[in-house]
């Protein structure tokens, strides 16, 4: 049938997580914490509701976490940003992926993804009409050939979508990587999405390299964040999107006929934790950093090679000295046969490497749970 999106099936992170409670797996698959969000977070949210303050927030989100992200890219990234007119709250980065590319992108041109890619860009771009262009990250390293990006620039690309740290791989664009995404642009009227929903989840000392903090690439770039991923809570979906008040204006006029708001007693929940515990966001690292370091050490007792993990709370492993099955399959095994579930790459590419025998595992979880999975992995 003449469908819209004749490549799309259910998301893997559902079909995982599904097979994972039908066979009792350890889900180390989709990414979620299996630990509480933040009492302090649930205690201001149940305050915001029980105060009454349970109707439409505004289209915008509310003024004072507006105002706590604009205080939040200054302090971290030295930014400056107006919170009524380059701020919006969305139901979570995938709302905001969405407004953004449908802000800009007409039928007919052309936008350029880096595979492998998270999951929703490339329905939001064929939904606006558009053409997702799909440019290789380096097969072992995950870094942007720049070159490469160049030379995928026509005169109908209306933009670039980057994310760091990136999902799946955990890799992390450097100062040089910002330089380079500059250079590329300069001259043309090409948008750029970042990606940033990991940005506070960094570990070794790096820094996260925020389009915030390059004034050049902030006149073009819609700067994406999720609150799921900082305060452990994806299952509210609150994010926001960052942009000059003028492609604001048109994401917006996106939001306002997509959701036209998100669940407001959140967002004020979110505005005391950044107001009250700024220190949050720079103590995540470490927190994730531990939880890396162990979940690493122990994998180092399997048959499964772990690649680094610059950023982000999923762990990439080879399996190749286990079997040759294709990454589809070999999940599908791990999860039925070993009871361990994790999440293949070929879905983030519209071609995957030959013979890439990698998935991807979630290490945002308890001890307990890593260790289960970890007493399983050993037997491989
Ligand atoms: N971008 C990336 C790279 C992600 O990993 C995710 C969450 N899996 C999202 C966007 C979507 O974030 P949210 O759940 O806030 O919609
Ligand atoms: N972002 C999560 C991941 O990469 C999945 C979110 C979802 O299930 N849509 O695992």
């Amino acid at each position: 049938p003449n469908t819209k999106l004749p490549k799309v099936g259910t998301t893997i992170f559902t079909v995982m997580s599904q097979l994972a409670a039908e066979h009792g797996a350890v889900n180390l698959g989709q990414g979620f914490p299996d630990f509480s969000a933040p009492q302090r977070l649930i205690d201001e949210t149940s305050k915001a509701m029980a105060a009454g303050l349970n109707q439409y927030p505004p289209m915008t989100g509310v003024a004072p976490l507006r105002q706590a992200i604009a205080q939040k890219s200054l302090d971290l990234y030295g930014a400056t940003i107006d919170p009524d007119t380059e701020i919006t709250v969305t139901s979570g980065a995938t709302e905001a992926i969405f407004n953004a590319i449908h802000a800009v992108v007409r039928a007919g041109e052309e936008v350029i993804v880096l595979d492998p890619a998270y999951d929703c860009y490339e329905p939001a771009i064929e939904l606006a009409g558009a053409t997702a262009v799909h440019v290789p990250l380096d097969p072992q390293t995950f870094a942007v050939d720049w070159d490469r990006v160049r030379a995928a620039i026509t005169p109908r690309t209306r933009l670039l979508m980057v994310n760091t740290p990136h999902n799946p791989s955990g890799a992390m664009l450097d100062e040089a990587d910002m330089q380079a995404l500059a250079d590329v642009l300069r001259g043309t009227q090409i948008y750029l999405i970042s990606d940033e929903v990991y940005e506070h989840i960094i570990y070794d000392g790096r820094r996260h390299e925020s389009a915030l903090r390059y004034p050049e690439l902030r006149e073009r770039t819609f700067v994406i964040s999720s609150f799921g991923k900082t305060y452990h809570c994806t299952g509210w979906k609150i994010g926001y999107a960052v942009a000059p008040a003028a492609m604001t204006a048109e994401f917006r006029k996106v939001h306002q006929y997509n959701t036209f708001t998100s669940f407001g007693p959140a967002q004020y929940g979110f505005a005391a934790m950044i107001r009250d515990e700024p220190q949050h966001h720079l103590e995540l690292g470490a927190f994730y950093e531990a939880k890396r370091d162990r979940f690493r050490e122990q994998l180092a007792g399997t048959r499964l090679k772990a690649l680094p993990v610059p950023g982000g709370y999923f762990q990439l492993v080879d399996y190749s000295a286990i079997s040759d099955l294709p990454d589809h399959e070999f999940v599908k095994w791990l999860t039925i046969e070993k009871g361990v579930t994790a999440i293949p790459l070929s879905p983030f590419y519209e071609t995957a490497p030959v013979g890439q025998r990698l998935v991807r595992l979630c290490f945002a979880k308890n001890e307990a749970t890593l260790d289960a999975a970890i007493e399983r992995l050993r037997l491989l």
